[in-house]
């Protein structure tokens, strides 16, 4: 089931960018299998699904430990207590939801420096919603600066995650946002390639706009009952 869910996820994608003009290979698919167990991320595994995003870093480290071994590339996509950044910097590929200065500055003194540069991306709070974390759009410029000058972070993008809409016009909206500040800071000169944007409910309007990564969970997983 979970193969026959990542099948037609896939040929959404590929239907969604040929309609838009754009190479289906220019996006990649997370699959974020936070409260799934890992039997359920084993199934997604054999279907040839290998980048996973977790958001609970307790229950994301036994994943990682359990799965070691299998080459599997593990985004953290959760938000992030400073607590925290030290387990994330030393078990994940990539953290897509930096988001202020002294979170960036914590993973870049704590991931080891025998391991490749941590994969970053801002999360950027593009709705400028009080609930959700997230820099704010006019607070991305400086940070992505700042994490520049990291060396053991390697800044890949912009993540972000709109203002829950069942509206399609909105939804590409707050997107077209997203990438134009992507799109700022490459022509300052910043060599990203990742803008990570659109999950179940909204991708086809995230790859409109341009998304090269979406991460689906309920998409693939099924429905979750646990947050
Ligand atoms: C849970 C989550 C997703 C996946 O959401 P679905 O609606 O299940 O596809 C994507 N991104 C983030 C940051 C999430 O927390």
């Amino acid at each position: 089931m979970i193969k026959d869910n990542l099948g037609s996820v896939r040929k959404q994608i590929a239907d969604t960018a040929a309609a838009c003009g754009r190479d289906a290979d220019t996006i990649q698919l997370l699959a974020v299998s936070k409260t799934f167990p890992i039997d359920c991320i084993l199934q997604a595994v054999a279907a040839g699904q290998m980048c996973f995003g977790e958001n609970y870093v307790d229950e994301a480290i036994d994943k990682i430990s359990a799965l070691a071994s299998r080459g599997i590339e593990w985004h953290f996509i959760g938000a992030i207590q400073s607590n925290k950044t030290r387990v994330i910097a030393t078990h994940f590929d990539w953290v897509q939801s930096v988001d202020r200065e002294k979170i960036a500055l914590r993973l870049q003194e704590q991931r080891p420096a025998e391991y490749e540069p941590l994969n970053v991306c801002i999360q950027v709070n593009v709705d400028e919603e009080s609930t959700k974390s997230g820099a704010l759009p006019d607070e991305v410029a400086s940070l992505a600066k700042m994490i520049r000058a990291c060396d053991r972070l390697k800044l890949r993008g912009l993540m972000a995650i709109p203002r829950a809409s069942g509206n399609a016009d909105e939804q590409l909206a707050s997107f077209t946002k997203v990438a134009a500040l992507y799109e700022g800071l490459r022509q300052e000169g910043y060599e990203l390639d990742t803008l990570s944007m659109g999950m179940s409910a909204d991708f086809v309007m995230a790859i409109k706009a341009g998304s090269t990564m979406l991460r689906i969970g309920s998409g693939i997983f099924g429905k979750r009952t646990a947050s």
